[in-house]
Parts: structure tokens; C-alpha cells; sequence
């Protein structure tokens, strides 16, 4: 195998739930000395253009995407579309969904607060922190930072919006077919998001890739932050068995985030790497 270049194919931007612009994060990215990387924000391309123009003034490859929510049996998992077209048809009544899915939520997310103590303007302070992104939990995180409700995001998340907390409200997520199915049709690798957060076992970890391999997803995140070594090992031999590629990226949100830096994931040595798939093209 040939070295690689620098390359990043998860991250966030103002977009959805990051905290730098899409021309912020290209600066960034050519600081890391990425020279391949994957805008994938939760559920819309609004950040694509910005960012493709940022790309090409800098002299390095973006890579278009997007990181889905979707239901599997009823469980919420992630789906990254990499190297998709922005301008397929399809994408705007796609994202209109998955925006007022988002809106409807919110506002529930917000009367859940409030029943719990929260001030009443949470959702205002939520919005604002969302500005003209998709609004996801995230922004109640920073909201009930804003005033003063909680003293760090993680506590949000510990106390309110986490799983099985109140602000972890359910919503219709299109099914995973549908995701998988956009992907496809624009063009893209649809690619299980950090398969090791879905608090699932090894061996039911590998049922559900299987399923969802026959289902046609194209390839496994396997280069995540906080993936050990001997993750990556269980996971590689999956994608083996079941001819799937795969994918790095350190899903970088935010430079307060220490623990995630751009281009910077546990390296996945494998030529089923989904990266030479955007070096050839
Ligand atoms: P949503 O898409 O609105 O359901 O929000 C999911 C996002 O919340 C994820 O993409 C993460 O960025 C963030 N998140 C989820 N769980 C946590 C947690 N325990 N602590 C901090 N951030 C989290
Ligand atoms: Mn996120
Ligand atoms: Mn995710
Ligand atoms: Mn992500």
C-alpha cells in the first residue's frame, strides 16, 4: 500500500452541530495538513458550497457528504454518505424532512425541559445557538450552558439530553433503506457511522453489519476516535467477511473538544479503505 495522504472523512460544521464554519474548518483542515476531507453534517448539505469553494481556493479535495439519522428497527443509527452529488434532485425534499423532523423535535425537546425546571425560553436559546443549522441536541446542550442550568455540555448531556433522558426525544427518522437508497442513487458510499456507539455488543454489532450489508450499505467507520486497537481488529475481520469497505474520520466538532483534532483517528491499514476509492476518482 502506497502512503496516504492526509485525509479526514467525518466532521462537522455551523452547518448542523459544529462550531467553526465550513471555511473555518478548511483553514483548519489545511493547518492539519488534511488534504482529503469529508464534510458530513447530521442531515443537510448546507455547508457544501461554502466549503467546496473554501476547497478549491486552498488546493485541497473536498469530498461531499452527509451523516444521516435513520432507523433500524427502531434503533437510531448513523449513516455517512460519502462522495455524493449535492445536486441530485432528490436531496431537497430529503432535507426539508429531516428539517422539520428537527423542528418538531425541538420544540418537544424544549417541553420536556421546561417540565423538568428548565427556564421556560430554552428553546429560544436553543434556536439561537443553532442560528441557521439543523437543530439537534447539541444546541440544548449549550443553551442550558448559556443559562446557567448546567456547568459544562457533557452535564447537559449527563442530566438532560442523553440516552433515556428526557430530552432524548424519539422522532420518524427515515428508514435506514431510504437512507441507504439516497446515497446510492447520488452517487455516494453509504458507510455505518461509528459502529462501536450504538451500545451494542460484539456479537450483536455483527448481526446488525450483516443485516445491514445485505440491506446495501457499502462499508464500516472503523478509524474513530476512541476505538481500540483491538476494536479495530473485531471490526476489520467483519468488513473481510463481509466484503464491506471502510472508512476514517475523527467527527471533529468543536476545538474545545481536545480529545478530537482533524485528521487525527487510530490508523486502519486495509486496501478495502474507502480513501482510495476518492484518490483514483
Ligand atoms: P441529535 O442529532 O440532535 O440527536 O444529536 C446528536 C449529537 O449530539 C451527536 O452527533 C453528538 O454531536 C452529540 N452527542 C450525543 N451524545 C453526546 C454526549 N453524551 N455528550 C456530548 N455530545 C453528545
Ligand atoms: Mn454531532
Ligand atoms: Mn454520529
Ligand atoms: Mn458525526
Amino acid at each position: 500500500m502506497a502512503r496516504l495522504p492526509g485525509f479526514d472523512l467525518h466532521m462537522h460544521s455551523t452547518a448542523s452541530d459544529g462550531a467553526l464554519s465550513p471555511s473555518e474548518l478548511v483553514a483548519m483542515a489545511v493547518d492539519a495538513a488534511v488534504e482529503y476531507m469529508a464534510l458530513t453534517d447530521h442531515d443537510t448539505l448546507a455547508g457544501l458550497a461554502e466549503a467546496q469553494q473554501a476547497a478549491n481556493d486552498a488546493g485541497l479535495t473536498l469530498i461531499p457528504g452527509v451523516e444521516l439519522t435513520c432507523l433500524w428497527n427502531r434503533r437510531v443509527l448513523h449513516l455517512l454518505g460519502l462522495g455524493i452529488d449535492p445536486d441530485y434532485p432528490g436531496w431537497k425534499d430529503y432535507e426539508a424532512r429531516l428539517a422539520e423532523l428537527r423542528v418538531t423535535r425541538a420544540d418537544k425537546i424544549a417541553r420536556k425541559l421546561v417540565a423538568r425546571g428548565v427556564p421556560d425560553n430554552i428553546i429560544e436559546l436553543a434556536r439561537a445557538q443553532a442560528g441557521d443549522g439543523q437543530i439537534g441536541r447539541p444546541h440544548f446542550a449549550r443553551a442550558l450552558l448559556a443559562a446557567g442550568v448546567v456547568s459544562s455540555e457533557n452535564e447537559a448531556f449527563d442530566r438532560y439530553l442523553g440516552q433515556g433522558k428526557p430530552g432524548d426525544v424519539k422522532a420518524e427518522w427515515p428508514d435506514i433503506v431510504e437512507s441507504i437508497d439516497i446515497i446510492r442513487k447520488s452517487g455516494g458510499f453509504s458507510i455505518l457511522a461509528h459502529p462501536t456507539k450504538y451500545s451494542l455488543t460484539f456479537s450483536r454489532l455483527r448481526l446488525l453489519i450483516a443485516e445491514l450489508a445485505k440491506s446495501g450499505i457499502d462499508g464500516i467507520e472503523i478509524g474513530c476516535p476512541n476505538v481500540s486497537r483491538d476494536q479495530v481488529g473485531l471490526l476489520l475481520r467483519i468488513a473481510d467477511t463481509l466484503d464491506l469497505k471502510i472508512s476514517s474520520g475523527s467527527d471533529f466538532h468543536n476545538p474545545d473538544m481536545t480529545w478530537t483534532r482533524l485528521g487525527r483517528f487510530p490508523a486502519v491499514e486495509s486496501d478495502r479503505h474507502l480513501i482510495y476509492d476518492f484518490i483514483r476518482r
